[in-house]
């Protein structure tokens, strides 16, 4: 055997560049599910179905295209990982190197890595095509860097592709429209809006499902409503029912959350671009075409391209810069354990028990709940980085450590000191109130911040300040948010820094705030 082509759960892609010299007659592809990928993280029964799911999709295109294809399945092996179950095959076949796309998780790469060079097998890693920007790019751009912002890095992209410039200018004339995306729903709320296209469990995923659920009984989420889609055509399926019913409407209500409204305008696309069953370039590409058809506002297209050819492209830039240091950061010096309720969702705080609810339910949440909600959350009480990592990379079906982690660490938890974010993204219970429904059925009160009625947001949330006073107060970002600090008399800073202080005592023991 030549080469010994390995793909992994998130490399599902048909033009990868694996395939760029195979020759059936010399190379073999292997392809494995293995239990230590649904237990390194305690993950959602629906995370370990998609994977699984489209693994046995895709194994079936390629060997119905005439690929040889060694493909190991959950319960018909004994090997507990991916390191393990790939050392036997290089000892069993031994094949002159092994070939792969670099995965998209530190852990496993140095675990193939160290499995090759156990057998003693060259271990030889392609392009991932699958992005706008390599590795290389990301450090020659941040290399000299006194800031990485991500407004800088996505400009330097857009101009360096050509995508919605006129002229070597920005099409419409501004970089972003950010200051129109930030529309709430009002009172009336947002109406009917079209839901995702959903994909109704084939043979394949039903089998999967009962797989899973035998396999991982004990394991967080549901599997009754699994509707992702599992293959390259259900994946462009989604992308065109996203273009016709929800991107007009992207740009406007990217930041606003509604009771039981999971998705809202949002395109459910990431899992599938993730999984690598559709490319960020296809995305992209069908969001200008219906710009360009006049079927989308500008505002709307660039708010959405934004966050594919800035933010998805900026945040895996960032992690392989900063790996594997980056996975211990903890800039705030949090330390608390998660409250046991972000595992079940049982809080009576209306917003957390929404988010966490449909993300057992769905294993999805829109990107606002997860900074704004469960991420804000963990972030003013003082949860240890890496336990708030382990969550979200557990309980979310797009969640691949390069894209979950800086957004967990970087962007939400401050953890690594402000490479990501300029200043924490903190702030009270009015901003939930402001962009959603959530405190009109909730039994604490967002302006509240000490007595029993009091929303623990709003306590934590001036706690947060006063905790960080020393460090922020003169920030040249944060100094006018932590001003505000001294409207407070300070009476009720200490009745708050009170109630902050048995809120915490409380959530690590009995996960209830009152
Ligand atoms: P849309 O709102 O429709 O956005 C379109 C696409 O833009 C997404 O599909 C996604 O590919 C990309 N995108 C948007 N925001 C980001 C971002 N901040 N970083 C990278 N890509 C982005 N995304 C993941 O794919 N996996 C994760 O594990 C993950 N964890 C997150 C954890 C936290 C704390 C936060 C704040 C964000 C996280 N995100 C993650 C980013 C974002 O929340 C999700 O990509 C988005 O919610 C997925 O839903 P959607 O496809 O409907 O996105
Ligand atoms: Fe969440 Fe506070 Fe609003 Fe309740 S009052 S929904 S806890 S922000």
């Amino acid at each position: 055997m030549r080469n010994l082509i390995v793909i992994l759960g998130d490399q599902l892609d048909r033009n990868s560049s694996v395939f760029d010299d195979f020759d059936a007659k010399l190379d073999h592809i292997w392809m494995a599910e293995v239990r230590e990928e649904s237990t390194h993280v305690w993950s959602h029964k629906a995370r370990t179905a998609l994977f699984l799911s489209a693994m046995r999709h895709f194994a079936d295109e390629l060997k119905q295209n005439g690929f040889p294809v060694t493909y190991l399945r959950l319960g018909e092996h004994a090997f507990a990982s991916l390191d393990v179950a790939l050392e036997a095959m290089i000892r069993g076949e031994n094949p002159a190197r092994v070939v792969l796309i670099k995965p998209g998780d530190y852990r496993v790469r140095e675990a193939l890595k160290a499995a090759c060079k156990g057998c003693d097998t060259p271990y030889a890693e392609r392009t991932d095509t699958h992005f706008y920007c390599t590795e290389d790019d990301f450090s020659e751009w941040a290399r000299g860097r006194k800031e990485f912002r991500l407004e800088h890095f996505y400009r330097m992209l857009r101009k360096r592709e050509d995508i919605l410039m006129s002229d070597g200018k920005p099409e419409g004339g501004d970089w972003n429209y950010d200051t129109e995306n930030r529309g709430s729903f009002g009172a009336k709320g947002p109406g009917l809006v079209a839901p995702p296209k959903p994909f109704q469990p084939d043979q394949i995923t039903t089998e999967v499902l009962a797989l899973v659920e035998h396999e991982f009984a004990g394991h967080p989420g549901e599997l009754a409503h699994f509707d992702w889609p599992v293959t390259s055509e259900q994946a462009q399926a989604a992308l065109t029912d996203f273009i016709a019913h929800r991107l007009c409407a992207f740009g406007n209500y990217q930041d606003a959350m509604w009771l039981n409204e999971p998705y809202l305008y949002h395109s459910k696309l990431s899992a599938a671009m993730n999984l690598k069953l559709i490319s960020p370039h296809k995305v992209v590409g069908a969001a200008i075409a219906a710009y360009r058809a006049g079927k989308a506002a500008l505002a709307a297209v660039e708010g959405f391209v934004r966050q594919i050819l800035g933010w998805r492209e900026y945040v895996r830039g960032l992690y392989w810069w900063r790996m594997p240091g980056y996975a211990e950061e903890n800039s705030l010096h949090a330390q608390l354990a998660l409250p046991a309720f972000y595992w079940t969702g049982d809080t009576e705080m209306a917003c957390l028990k929404d988010a966490i609810g449909q993300t057992l339910k769905y294993g999805y949440a829109h990107h606002i709940q997860r900074l704004m909600v469960t991420g804000l959350f963990a972030l003013l009480l003082g949860v240890r980085p890496k336990a708030i990592h382990e969550w979200y990379l557990a309980v979310y079906v797009d969640a691949v450590e390069w894209v979950e982690l800086p957004n967990v660490l970087g962007m939400s938890q401050y953890a690594d000191g402000g490479v990501m974010a300029s200043k924490p993204y903190c702030a009270s219970g009015k901003y939930i109130q402001r962009m959603s429904n959530y405190c009109q059925g909730c039994k604490f009160k967002p302006d509240l911040s000490v007595g029993a009625n009091a929303c623990p947001f709003t306590t934590l949330y001036w706690d947060f300040l006063a905790q960080h006073k020393a460090r922020f107060a003169k920030h040249p970002r944060a100094a006018m948010q932590w001003r505000s600090l001294e409207r407070l008399p300070p009476e009720q800073l200490l009745a708050i820094r009170a109630q902050a202080s048995t809120l915490r005592a409380r959530l690590t023991q009995s996960d209830e705030p009152t």
